[in-house]
């Protein structure tokens, strides 16, 4: 056992080497002890606090209301502070006030002496953080709010130059249309006047210039055909949303490329294809487009096999033309969708219908892909989402 003598000073040691201020006070409020932490804190010597009442460390208003305070709370038991704790605002002797943690307990002694024990902690460095990270916090939202409101007027003008590039493509491949039809037609009304006129005559030379300025009028004749086509995507009316059966549209197909495939002893198979939601007249297109590259991109000792077929998902379709061509390197499997991009020479084409087909499908929600690998024929596949899927 510790003798009574020790606990004292034990105590008294325990209260002069807390970090945080500690404060007891009797029933009137007036100060019995007060730690040194109590100085560092409010700026008074412990002499110049015995005595007086505690209320001279708060601020007014609380200054002037402490006293009835207490003696409400001696009345009726009611605390507000008491047993609970709370931030509040104590002054310091330089008159400068400093924000703290207030608890406060009750103490009995002799059963009938009361007083009051109040543990300060000082709340300016906690405060502070909370401050500087609200502060960063606000900073930061004012950056995000920025960068959004520049992402938003990049986006519009974004669109708005997408708009006129359109706009332009368009513009350009229907007024380029009338000046070439002029220039094919005075093309063939030179040839017909020179060959009456020198007629025999015409040399090698006049011959092959002739042959290269006309192939060269009906490559530009393509490519603004093409132009004109992919522009026009969008501005087809959009019938996005009608049911499409696909098995009906390949029979179209077939009749449409009747020739083609004939010409190149080819087979177009298809297998339980469902109705999907589309536009007819643009899916169409898509397979159109997709099964004319298969019947053009064969090995040439073996006959083209194109089949479609669909999975379900979900959420979507997925119809795929698969063929047994020459394939495409994986390399270019993202490039061929690009406008005017070509991945083989020495086939006919402008490199146009792939950009048309992925217009198209993009138009619908969808997606288009390719895999493929050189020699071992491509599969194309259409995701085409279902009504209402993904809103
Ligand atoms: P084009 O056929 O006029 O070149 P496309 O846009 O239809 O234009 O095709 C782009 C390129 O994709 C083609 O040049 C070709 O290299 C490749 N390609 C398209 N379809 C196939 C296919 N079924 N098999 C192999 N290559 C293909």
């Amino acid at each position: 056992m510790v003798s009574e003598h020790l606990t004292e000073q034990l105590l008294a040691a325990i209260l002069d080497t807390a970090v945080d201020p500690i404060i007891v006070i009797d029933e009137r409020g007036v100060i019995q002890r007060a730690n040194a932490a109590t100085t560092n804190l409010l700026g008074y010597r412990t002499v110049d606090l015995v005595g007086k009442n505690v209320s001279m460390l708060m601020p007014e208003p609380f200054r002037s209301e402490h006293d009835s305070y207490l003696s409400q709370y001696l009345k009726t038991g009611k605390a507000s502070i008491i047993g609970v704790g709370r931030d509040v605002i104590a002054e310091r002797s330089d008159g400068t006030t400093v924000p703290v943690a207030l608890a406060v307990s009750e103490v009995w002694l002799d059963g009938d002496h009361r007083f009051f024990t109040g543990i300060i902690h000082d709340l300016t460095r906690r405060i502070e953080a909370e401050q500087a990270l609200e502060a960063a916090n606000r900073t930061l939202e004012a950056r995000v709010e920025d960068r959004t409101q520049e992402l938003r007027a990049l986006l519009v003008e974004l669109e708005r130059s997408n708009r006129d590039l359109e706009q332009f493509a368009y513009i350009a491949s229907h007024d380029l249309q009338a000046p070439l039809r002029n220039v094919r037609q005075g093309l063939e009304l030179l040839n017909e006047h020179l060959g009456r006129t020198v007629g025999v005559g015409f040399d090698d030379e006049a011959t092959e210039l002739q042959r290269l300025v006309t192939a060269a009028v009906t490559r530009m004749e393509e490519l603004i055909r093409g132009l004109l086509e992919f522009s026009r995507v969008d501005r087809h009316p959009s019938a996005a949303g009608d049911p499409v059966d696909l098995d009906t549209l390949v029979d179209e197909l077939r009749e449409l490329l009747h020739r083609d495939i004939v010409d190149a002893d080819a087979a177009l198979t298809s297998e339980d294809l469902p109705i999907v939601h589309g536009d007819r007249v643009q899916l169409r297109q898509v397979l159109q487009n997709l099964v004319q590259n298969s019947l053009k991109y064969h090995h040439e000792e073996v006959a083209p096999h194109i089949e479609i077929t669909a999975t379900e998902e979900p959420d979507a379709w997925i119809v795929a033309v698969a063929d047994n061509g020459i394939g495409i390197d994986e390399t270019q499997h993202d490039r061929i969708f690009e406008l005017f991009r070509r991945g083989h020479s020495g086939f006919e084409g402008v490199g146009l219908g792939l950009a048309v087909a992925q217009r198209i499908v993009e138009r619908h929600d969808g997606r288009i892909w390719v895999e493929s690998s050189p020699g071992r024929g491509a599969t194309f596949h259409i995701l085409l989402p279902k009504p209402g899927a993904g809103s």
